[in-house]
Protein backbone atom coordinates (compact mmCIF):
# COMPACT_ATOMS: atom_id res chain seq x y z
CA UNK A 1 0.00 0.00 0.00
CA UNK A 2 1.25 3.15 -0.78
CA UNK A 3 2.17 5.21 2.23
CA UNK A 4 3.87 8.77 1.55
CA UNK A 5 4.84 11.62 3.81
CA UNK A 6 5.17 15.50 3.85
CA UNK A 7 7.40 16.46 6.70
CA UNK A 8 8.70 20.33 6.87
CA UNK A 9 10.79 21.48 9.35
CA UNK A 10 9.23 24.14 11.30
CA UNK A 11 11.33 27.13 10.63
CA UNK A 12 9.98 30.71 9.14
CA UNK A 13 6.50 30.52 7.32
CA UNK A 14 5.20 27.87 4.88
CA UNK A 15 6.29 28.75 1.51
CA UNK A 16 5.09 27.69 -1.83
CA UNK A 17 7.42 25.14 -2.07
CA UNK A 18 6.12 23.59 0.69
CA UNK A 19 2.68 23.51 -0.22
CA UNK A 20 3.28 22.00 -3.58
CA UNK A 21 5.03 19.24 -2.12
CA UNK A 22 2.27 18.97 0.31
CA UNK A 23 -0.25 18.95 -2.46
CA UNK A 24 1.48 16.50 -4.13
CA UNK A 25 2.21 13.85 -1.86
CA UNK A 26 -1.16 14.22 -0.98
CA UNK A 27 -2.91 13.67 -4.45
CA UNK A 28 -0.96 10.97 -4.50
CA UNK A 29 -1.77 9.01 -1.53
CA UNK A 30 -5.47 9.88 -2.63
CA UNK A 31 -5.25 8.38 -6.09
CA UNK A 32 -3.86 5.17 -5.44
CA UNK A 33 -6.20 4.86 -1.74
CA UNK A 34 -3.02 5.24 0.43
CA UNK A 35 -1.92 6.56 3.60
CA UNK A 36 -0.58 10.82 3.59
CA UNK A 37 1.32 11.16 7.10
CA UNK A 38 2.20 14.64 8.05
CA UNK A 39 5.75 14.27 10.16
CA UNK A 40 7.31 18.03 11.76
CA UNK A 41 11.23 17.71 11.23
CA UNK A 42 11.84 19.64 14.59
CA UNK A 43 14.86 18.51 15.44
CA UNK A 44 16.87 21.67 14.95
CA UNK A 45 16.36 23.68 18.04
CA UNK A 46 17.62 26.54 17.14
CA UNK A 47 15.59 27.01 14.06
CA UNK A 48 12.20 25.70 15.13
CA UNK A 49 9.25 27.37 16.95
CA UNK A 50 5.60 27.07 17.80
CA UNK A 51 4.78 29.60 15.88
CA UNK A 52 5.78 28.24 12.81
CA UNK A 53 4.94 24.78 13.61
CA UNK A 54 1.04 26.23 14.12
CA UNK A 55 1.55 28.30 10.82
CA UNK A 56 2.07 24.18 9.02
CA UNK A 57 -0.84 22.75 10.43
CA UNK A 58 -2.69 26.11 9.53
CA UNK A 59 -1.85 26.27 5.87
CA UNK A 60 -2.77 22.64 5.42
CA UNK A 61 -6.01 23.35 7.48
CA UNK A 62 -6.64 26.52 4.95
CA UNK A 63 -5.86 24.18 1.48
CA UNK A 64 -7.96 21.40 3.12
CA UNK A 65 -5.58 18.93 2.76
CA UNK A 66 -6.13 16.71 5.56
CA UNK A 67 -3.75 13.79 7.35
CA UNK A 68 -4.19 10.38 7.95
CA UNK A 69 -1.33 10.23 10.06
CA UNK A 70 0.71 12.90 11.64
CA UNK A 71 -0.41 15.57 14.80
CA UNK A 72 -3.63 15.96 16.39
CA UNK A 73 -4.88 13.05 14.60
CA UNK A 74 -1.92 10.41 15.68
CA UNK A 75 -1.53 7.40 14.20
CA UNK A 76 0.26 3.77 14.39
CA UNK A 77 3.27 5.35 14.25
CA UNK A 78 3.17 8.31 16.83
CA UNK A 79 4.62 10.59 17.94
CA UNK A 80 5.19 12.24 14.82
CA UNK A 81 6.76 15.26 15.85
CA UNK A 82 10.65 13.98 16.07
CA UNK A 83 11.51 16.27 18.88
CA UNK A 84 9.84 13.43 20.72
CA UNK A 85 11.42 10.41 19.17
CA UNK A 86 14.63 10.69 20.63
CA UNK A 87 14.89 7.54 22.14
CA UNK A 88 13.72 5.95 18.90
CA UNK A 89 16.85 7.57 16.97
CA UNK A 90 19.08 6.52 19.92
CA UNK A 91 18.31 2.54 19.43
CA UNK A 92 18.62 3.16 15.78
CA UNK A 93 22.39 4.46 15.92
CA UNK A 94 23.25 1.97 18.40
CA UNK A 95 22.17 -0.73 16.04
CA UNK A 96 23.80 0.79 13.23
CA UNK A 97 27.17 0.97 15.26
CA UNK A 98 27.04 -2.27 16.51
CA UNK A 99 27.04 -3.63 12.98
CA UNK A 100 29.41 -1.07 11.87
CA UNK A 101 27.44 0.88 10.14
CA UNK A 102 28.75 4.15 10.97
CA UNK A 103 31.95 4.84 13.39
CA UNK A 104 33.18 7.33 15.58
CA UNK A 105 34.84 10.62 14.14
CA UNK A 106 37.11 12.00 16.36
CA UNK A 107 38.28 14.54 13.37
CA UNK A 108 38.52 18.18 13.69
CA UNK A 109 36.91 20.33 10.68
CA UNK A 110 40.31 22.45 10.10
CA UNK A 111 42.86 18.64 10.12
CA UNK A 112 40.46 17.45 7.39
CA UNK A 113 40.82 20.83 5.47
CA UNK A 114 44.71 20.32 5.93
CA UNK A 115 44.53 16.90 4.91
CA UNK A 116 42.43 17.02 1.86
CA UNK A 117 44.35 20.18 1.09
CA UNK A 118 47.73 18.37 1.32
CA UNK A 119 46.69 15.25 -0.89
CA UNK A 120 45.46 17.90 -3.72
CA UNK A 121 42.00 16.19 -3.06
CA UNK A 122 38.96 18.02 -5.41
CA UNK A 123 36.72 16.32 -3.15
CA UNK A 124 34.58 18.36 -0.64
CA UNK A 125 34.05 16.78 3.30
CA UNK A 126 35.59 14.29 4.77
CA UNK A 127 38.29 12.07 3.81
CA UNK A 128 37.34 8.93 6.15
CA UNK A 129 40.19 9.37 8.49
CA UNK A 130 38.46 7.82 11.05
CA UNK A 131 37.12 4.67 9.52
CA UNK A 132 38.99 1.94 10.65
CA UNK A 133 40.95 3.18 13.87
CA UNK A 134 42.27 0.83 15.84
CA UNK A 135 41.98 0.65 19.78
CA UNK A 136 45.00 2.36 20.85
CA UNK A 137 44.21 5.26 18.11
CA UNK A 138 40.46 5.76 19.71
CA UNK A 139 41.94 5.78 23.63
CA UNK A 140 44.68 8.27 22.41
CA UNK A 141 41.90 10.53 21.37
CA UNK A 142 39.26 10.33 24.06
CA UNK A 143 42.58 10.90 26.50
CA UNK A 144 43.65 14.18 24.31
CA UNK A 145 39.75 15.29 25.69
CA UNK A 146 38.36 15.21 22.37
CA UNK A 147 34.46 14.61 21.79
CA UNK A 148 33.54 12.73 18.81
CA UNK A 149 30.28 12.16 16.36
CA UNK A 150 28.62 9.43 14.67
CA UNK A 151 29.58 9.06 10.72
CA UNK A 152 28.15 6.67 8.37
CA UNK A 153 30.30 4.73 6.23
CA UNK A 154 29.19 4.88 2.62
CA UNK A 155 29.39 1.80 0.42
CA UNK A 156 31.88 2.14 -2.50
CA UNK A 157 31.00 2.73 -5.71
CA UNK A 158 27.58 4.43 -7.27
CA UNK A 159 24.26 4.69 -5.51
CA UNK A 160 21.83 4.65 -8.49
CA UNK A 161 18.41 5.34 -8.22
CA UNK A 162 15.02 4.87 -10.76
CA UNK A 163 13.90 8.75 -9.94
CA UNK A 164 10.08 8.54 -10.68
CA UNK A 165 10.22 12.26 -11.82
CA UNK A 166 13.82 12.26 -13.73
CA UNK A 167 14.56 8.77 -14.46
CA UNK A 168 17.71 7.31 -13.51
CA UNK A 169 19.94 9.18 -11.17
CA UNK A 170 23.50 7.93 -10.27
CA UNK A 171 25.89 9.81 -7.73
CA UNK A 172 29.57 8.20 -7.45
CA UNK A 173 30.05 7.80 -3.68
CA UNK A 174 33.88 9.19 -4.02
CA UNK A 175 31.81 12.23 -4.56
CA UNK A 176 29.90 11.73 -1.78
CA UNK A 177 31.94 11.74 1.61
CA UNK A 178 30.71 9.74 4.79
CA UNK A 179 28.76 12.14 6.70
CA UNK A 180 27.79 12.90 10.31
CA UNK A 181 24.14 11.20 11.98
CA UNK A 182 24.43 13.63 15.34
CA UNK A 183 26.34 16.01 16.83
CA UNK A 184 28.93 15.87 18.85
CA UNK A 185 26.27 16.56 21.92
CA UNK A 186 24.35 13.56 20.44
CA UNK A 187 21.59 15.29 19.26
CA UNK A 188 20.92 13.57 16.08
CA UNK A 189 20.86 15.33 12.59
CA UNK A 190 18.75 15.63 9.65
CA UNK A 191 20.70 13.58 7.83
CA UNK A 192 19.52 10.24 10.65
CA UNK A 193 16.34 11.09 11.59
CA UNK A 194 14.52 11.78 8.37
CA UNK A 195 15.47 8.61 6.38
CA UNK A 196 15.17 6.63 9.52
CA UNK A 197 11.37 8.17 9.97
CA UNK A 198 11.00 7.45 6.38
CA UNK A 199 11.98 3.71 7.59
CA UNK A 200 10.33 3.11 10.71
CA UNK A 201 6.76 5.00 8.90
CA UNK A 202 7.07 2.50 6.43
CA UNK A 203 7.32 5.50 3.97
CA UNK A 204 6.72 4.02 0.01
CA UNK A 205 7.73 6.69 -2.08
CA UNK A 206 9.63 9.69 -0.96
CA UNK A 207 8.29 12.88 -3.39
CA UNK A 208 10.17 15.91 -2.23
CA UNK A 209 12.08 19.07 -4.09
CA UNK A 210 14.94 18.81 -6.09
CA UNK A 211 16.84 20.59 -3.58
CA UNK A 212 17.13 17.87 -1.89
CA UNK A 213 18.15 15.42 -4.27
CA UNK A 214 22.12 15.53 -3.27
CA UNK A 215 20.96 14.13 0.18
CA UNK A 216 19.39 11.28 -1.89
CA UNK A 217 22.67 9.29 -2.40
CA UNK A 218 23.15 8.90 1.17
CA UNK A 219 19.70 8.33 2.14
CA UNK A 220 19.57 5.51 -0.18
CA UNK A 221 22.63 3.52 1.63
CA UNK A 222 21.21 4.18 4.86
CA UNK A 223 17.80 2.98 4.20
CA UNK A 224 19.96 -0.35 2.96
CA UNK A 225 21.47 -0.21 6.30
CA UNK A 226 18.02 -0.51 7.90
CA UNK A 227 16.44 -2.94 5.42
CA UNK A 228 19.15 -5.03 6.55
CA UNK A 229 18.65 -4.56 10.20
CA UNK A 230 15.05 -5.03 10.03
CA UNK A 231 13.84 -1.59 10.64
CA UNK A 232 12.03 -1.87 7.41
CA UNK A 233 10.99 -3.60 4.20
CA UNK A 234 11.91 -1.91 1.25
CA UNK A 235 14.19 1.02 0.30
CA UNK A 236 11.77 4.19 -0.56
CA UNK A 237 11.14 5.41 -4.28
CA UNK A 238 12.32 8.74 -4.90
CA UNK A 239 10.99 11.64 -7.19
CA UNK A 240 12.20 14.56 -7.07
CA UNK A 241 9.67 18.06 -7.52
CA UNK A 242 11.39 20.39 -10.18
CA UNK A 243 12.42 23.42 -8.45
CA UNK A 244 10.31 26.60 -8.79
CA UNK A 245 11.72 29.66 -10.83
CA UNK A 246 10.71 32.91 -9.40
CA UNK A 247 11.65 37.07 -10.53
CA UNK A 248 14.69 36.65 -13.36
CA UNK A 249 14.99 32.69 -13.59
CA UNK A 250 15.77 32.68 -9.87
CA UNK A 251 14.60 29.68 -7.57
CA UNK A 252 11.22 30.86 -5.88
CA UNK A 253 13.31 32.57 -2.70
CA UNK A 254 11.91 32.76 0.82
CA UNK A 255 12.94 36.55 0.83
CA UNK A 256 10.14 37.03 -1.99
CA UNK A 257 6.91 37.90 -0.72
CA UNK A 258 4.96 35.97 -3.29
CA UNK A 259 6.67 32.85 -2.00
CA UNK A 260 4.82 32.97 1.33
CA UNK A 261 1.58 30.90 1.48
CA UNK A 262 -0.61 33.15 4.06
CA UNK A 263 0.44 36.13 1.28
CA UNK A 264 -2.50 34.55 -0.88
CA UNK A 265 -4.95 34.02 2.05
CA UNK A 266 -4.59 37.39 3.38
CA UNK A 267 -4.92 38.35 -0.42
CA UNK A 268 -8.17 36.69 -0.35
CA UNK A 269 -7.39 33.78 -2.83
CA UNK A 270 -9.38 31.11 -2.73
CA UNK A 271 -7.65 27.56 -1.43
CA UNK A 272 -9.14 26.07 -4.25
CA UNK A 273 -7.41 28.63 -6.59
CA UNK A 274 -3.72 28.38 -5.09
CA UNK A 275 -4.26 24.24 -5.07
CA UNK A 276 -4.86 24.65 -8.94
CA UNK A 277 -2.06 27.12 -9.27
CA UNK A 278 0.49 24.86 -6.93
CA UNK A 279 -0.45 21.41 -9.24
CA UNK A 280 0.82 24.07 -12.20
CA UNK A 281 4.24 24.03 -10.97
CA UNK A 282 5.82 21.36 -12.77
CA UNK A 283 2.42 19.39 -13.28
CA UNK A 284 -0.61 19.60 -16.38
CA UNK A 285 -3.81 17.61 -16.32
CA UNK A 286 -3.91 18.27 -19.73
CA UNK A 287 -2.32 20.19 -22.85
CA UNK A 288 -5.36 22.31 -23.59
CA UNK A 289 -7.00 23.11 -19.91
CA UNK A 290 -5.31 24.44 -17.03
CA UNK A 291 -7.99 25.23 -14.46
CA UNK A 292 -9.18 21.83 -12.96
CA UNK A 293 -10.74 20.85 -9.18
CA UNK A 294 -8.90 18.86 -6.52
CA UNK A 295 -11.05 15.90 -7.23
CA UNK A 296 -10.06 15.83 -10.88
CA UNK A 297 -6.62 16.52 -9.76
CA UNK A 298 -6.81 13.28 -7.82
CA UNK A 299 -8.39 11.48 -10.53
CA UNK A 300 -5.43 12.15 -13.23
CA UNK A 301 -2.42 12.73 -10.57
CA UNK A 302 -0.04 10.55 -12.26
CA UNK A 303 3.97 11.44 -10.73
CA UNK A 304 5.51 10.28 -13.85
CA UNK A 305 3.59 12.86 -15.79
CA UNK A 306 5.52 15.75 -13.09
CA UNK A 307 7.81 17.83 -15.55
CA UNK A 308 11.59 17.61 -14.35
CA UNK A 309 12.57 20.90 -16.12
CA UNK A 310 12.34 24.14 -13.57
CA UNK A 311 8.52 25.65 -13.04
CA UNK A 312 8.02 29.59 -13.30
CA UNK A 313 6.34 31.16 -10.69
CA UNK A 314 3.70 33.77 -12.22
CA UNK A 315 1.06 35.83 -10.08
CA UNK A 316 -0.30 37.15 -13.02
CA UNK A 317 -1.38 33.44 -13.61
CA UNK A 318 -2.50 32.38 -9.94
CA UNK A 319 -4.74 35.52 -10.34
CA UNK A 320 -6.23 33.97 -13.35
CA UNK A 321 -6.86 30.86 -12.12
CA UNK A 322 -8.14 32.15 -8.95
CA UNK A 323 -10.61 34.68 -10.59
CA UNK A 324 -11.70 31.30 -12.93
CA UNK A 325 -12.12 29.25 -9.27
CA UNK A 326 -13.90 32.27 -7.87
CA UNK A 327 -16.76 31.72 -10.85
CA UNK A 328 -17.18 28.35 -10.02
CA UNK A 329 -18.92 29.10 -6.61
CA UNK A 330 -22.34 29.34 -5.74
CA UNK A 331 -23.21 32.94 -5.13
CA UNK A 332 -24.40 31.29 -1.04
CA UNK A 333 -20.90 29.76 -1.44
CA UNK A 334 -18.93 32.91 -2.10
CA UNK A 335 -20.73 34.97 -0.10
CA UNK A 336 -19.85 32.65 2.69
CA UNK A 337 -16.32 32.97 1.88
CA UNK A 338 -16.25 36.71 1.62
CA UNK A 339 -18.10 37.16 5.09
CA UNK A 340 -14.89 36.82 6.99
CA UNK A 341 -13.41 39.68 4.84
CA UNK A 342 -16.22 42.23 5.32
CA UNK A 343 -15.98 41.81 8.83
CA UNK A 344 -12.47 42.26 8.69
CA UNK A 345 -13.08 45.21 7.07
CA UNK A 346 -15.37 46.42 9.40
CA UNK A 347 -17.96 46.36 6.37
CA UNK A 348 -20.15 44.40 8.35
CA UNK A 349 -20.39 43.29 12.09
CA UNK A 350 -19.30 40.56 14.08
CA UNK A 351 -22.15 39.12 14.52
CA UNK A 352 -23.60 39.75 11.19
CA UNK A 353 -26.83 41.94 11.67
CA UNK A 354 -29.67 40.30 10.03
CA UNK A 355 -30.57 43.61 7.97
CA UNK A 356 -27.00 42.90 6.59
CA UNK A 357 -26.82 39.90 6.23
CA UNK A 358 -30.14 40.30 3.76
CA UNK A 359 -28.51 42.89 2.15
CA UNK A 360 -25.51 41.06 1.62
CA UNK A 361 -27.38 38.22 0.15
CA UNK A 362 -29.05 40.89 -2.36
CA UNK A 363 -26.19 42.36 -3.20
CA UNK A 364 -23.95 39.28 -4.00
CA UNK A 365 -25.44 38.48 -7.16
CA UNK A 366 -24.74 42.14 -8.60
CA UNK A 367 -21.23 41.26 -7.72
CA UNK A 368 -20.16 37.71 -8.10
CA UNK A 369 -19.05 38.11 -11.50
CA UNK A 370 -17.11 40.51 -11.03
CA UNK A 371 -15.09 39.67 -8.38
CA UNK A 372 -11.47 38.27 -8.62
CA UNK A 373 -10.24 37.26 -5.25
CA UNK A 374 -12.24 37.24 -2.23
CA UNK A 375 -10.75 41.01 -0.47
CA UNK A 376 -12.43 42.66 -3.53
CA UNK A 377 -15.82 42.00 -1.56
CA UNK A 378 -14.65 44.88 1.00
CA UNK A 379 -14.28 47.83 -1.06
CA UNK A 380 -17.02 47.05 -4.00
CA UNK A 381 -19.99 46.52 -1.52
CA UNK A 382 -18.33 48.77 1.16
CA UNK A 383 -20.74 51.55 -0.26
CA UNK A 384 -23.78 49.47 0.32
CA UNK A 385 -23.42 49.19 3.89
CA UNK A 386 -21.78 52.42 5.16
CA UNK A 387 -24.23 54.83 7.33
CA UNK A 388 -23.82 58.18 6.30
CA UNK A 389 -21.55 59.26 9.04
CA UNK A 390 -18.70 56.83 8.11
CA UNK A 391 -19.45 56.94 4.51
CA UNK A 392 -15.98 57.70 2.71
CA UNK A 393 -15.76 58.97 -1.13
CA UNK A 394 -12.69 57.43 -2.82
CA UNK A 395 -13.66 59.94 -5.45
CA UNK A 396 -15.69 63.01 -5.82
CA UNK A 397 -17.83 64.65 -8.31
CA UNK A 398 -16.36 67.20 -10.58
CA UNK A 399 -17.51 70.95 -11.35
CA UNK A 400 -19.35 68.86 -14.96
CA UNK A 401 -21.08 66.49 -12.95
CA UNK A 402 -22.90 68.16 -10.15
CA UNK A 403 -25.33 69.46 -12.81
CA UNK A 404 -25.69 65.91 -13.05
CA UNK A 405 -26.27 64.70 -9.74
CA UNK A 406 -28.35 67.90 -9.40
CA UNK A 407 -31.59 67.16 -12.04
CA UNK A 408 -30.89 63.26 -11.49
CA UNK A 409 -31.51 63.66 -7.42
CA UNK A 410 -34.93 65.94 -8.38
CA UNK A 411 -35.76 63.78 -10.86
CA UNK A 412 -35.64 60.71 -8.21
CA UNK A 413 -36.86 62.29 -5.54
CA UNK A 414 -40.48 62.21 -7.58
CA UNK A 415 -40.54 58.61 -8.18
CA UNK A 416 -43.36 56.76 -7.11
CA UNK A 417 -42.21 53.30 -6.55
CA UNK A 418 -38.45 52.58 -5.81
CA UNK A 419 -37.23 50.17 -7.83
CA UNK A 420 -34.21 49.17 -10.05
CA UNK A 421 -36.07 49.95 -13.38
CA UNK A 422 -38.26 53.06 -12.45
CA UNK A 423 -34.99 54.40 -11.18
CA UNK A 424 -33.12 53.54 -14.24
CA UNK A 425 -36.33 54.64 -16.40
CA UNK A 426 -36.25 58.05 -14.74
CA UNK A 427 -32.41 58.83 -15.20
CA UNK A 428 -32.00 57.82 -18.52
CA UNK A 429 -34.93 59.91 -19.93
CA UNK A 430 -33.72 63.34 -17.48
CA UNK A 431 -29.89 62.80 -18.12
CA UNK A 432 -30.46 61.03 -21.71
CA UNK A 433 -32.96 62.03 -23.39
CA UNK A 434 -33.78 66.19 -21.66
CA UNK A 435 -30.13 67.00 -20.95
CA UNK A 436 -28.68 65.04 -23.90
CA UNK A 437 -25.96 63.72 -22.39
CA UNK A 438 -24.22 60.41 -23.65
CA UNK A 439 -24.86 57.51 -21.07
CA UNK A 440 -21.48 57.72 -19.48
CA UNK A 441 -21.59 60.96 -19.04
CA UNK A 442 -24.64 60.99 -17.48
CA UNK A 443 -24.39 58.13 -15.05
CA UNK A 444 -20.57 58.37 -14.19
CA UNK A 445 -21.44 61.05 -11.53
CA UNK A 446 -24.20 59.44 -10.36
CA UNK A 447 -22.42 56.51 -9.44
CA UNK A 448 -19.14 58.66 -8.40
CA UNK A 449 -22.04 60.38 -6.09
CA UNK A 450 -23.46 57.48 -4.94
CA UNK A 451 -21.12 54.59 -4.47
CA UNK A 452 -17.92 57.15 -4.08
CA UNK A 453 -16.08 55.12 -6.48
CA UNK A 454 -15.59 55.09 -10.35
CA UNK A 455 -16.12 51.60 -10.55
CA UNK A 456 -19.19 50.01 -8.93
CA UNK A 457 -21.55 47.12 -8.92
CA UNK A 458 -24.62 48.13 -11.37
CA UNK A 459 -26.18 51.37 -10.30
CA UNK A 460 -29.64 51.47 -10.87
CA UNK A 461 -29.78 47.91 -8.46
CA UNK A 462 -27.69 49.50 -6.23
CA UNK A 463 -29.40 52.39 -5.73
CA UNK A 464 -32.45 50.06 -5.17
CA UNK A 465 -30.83 48.07 -2.60
CA UNK A 466 -29.61 51.42 -1.21
CA UNK A 467 -33.02 52.79 -0.55
CA UNK A 468 -34.42 55.89 -1.30
CA UNK A 469 -33.37 57.69 1.77
CA UNK A 470 -29.84 56.63 1.32
CA UNK A 471 -29.77 57.04 -2.01
CA UNK A 472 -31.28 61.16 -2.09
CA UNK A 473 -28.72 61.81 0.40
CA UNK A 474 -25.55 60.54 -0.87
CA UNK A 475 -26.66 62.02 -4.04
CA UNK A 476 -27.00 65.48 -1.80
CA UNK A 477 -23.81 64.65 -0.12
CA UNK A 478 -21.78 64.99 -3.33
CA UNK A 479 -22.85 68.35 -3.96
CA UNK A 480 -21.43 69.82 -0.88
N1 LIG B 1 12.24 18.60 6.62
C1 LIG B 1 12.74 18.69 5.28
C2 LIG B 1 12.54 20.10 4.76
O1 LIG B 1 11.64 20.78 5.21
C3 LIG B 1 12.01 17.75 4.36
C4 LIG B 1 12.92 16.83 3.68
C5 LIG B 1 12.24 15.77 2.86
O2 LIG B 1 11.13 16.00 2.32
O3 LIG B 1 12.81 14.71 2.75
O4 LIG B 1 13.29 20.54 3.92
Amino acid sequence: AVRVRFCPSPTGSPHVGFARAALYNWAFARHHGGTFVFRVEDTDKERSTEESYDGMLGAMRWLGLDWDEGPEVGGPHAPYRQSERTELYADVLEKLAASSYTYDCFCTTDEVTARRKAAGSKVQGYDGFCRDLSAEQRSAFEAEGRSSVVRFRMPDGAVTWHDLVRGEVTFETEFVPDFALCRANGDPLYTLVNPVDDALMQITHVLRGEDLLSSTPRQIPLHQALVDLGFSQQVPQFGHLPLVMGEGNKKLSKRDPQAHLFMYRDAGFLPEGVLNYLALLGWAIAADRDVFTLEEMVEKFDISDVNPNPARFDLKKAEAINADHMRMLSVDELTHRVLPHLKEAGVVGDPVHDADAQLLELAMPLVAERMNKLTEAAPMLGFLFADEESFERQELVDDAGRDVVRAARDALAAIEHWSTAEIEAVLRQTLVDELGLKPRLAFGPVRIAVSGRKISPPLFESMELLGRDRSLARLDGALV
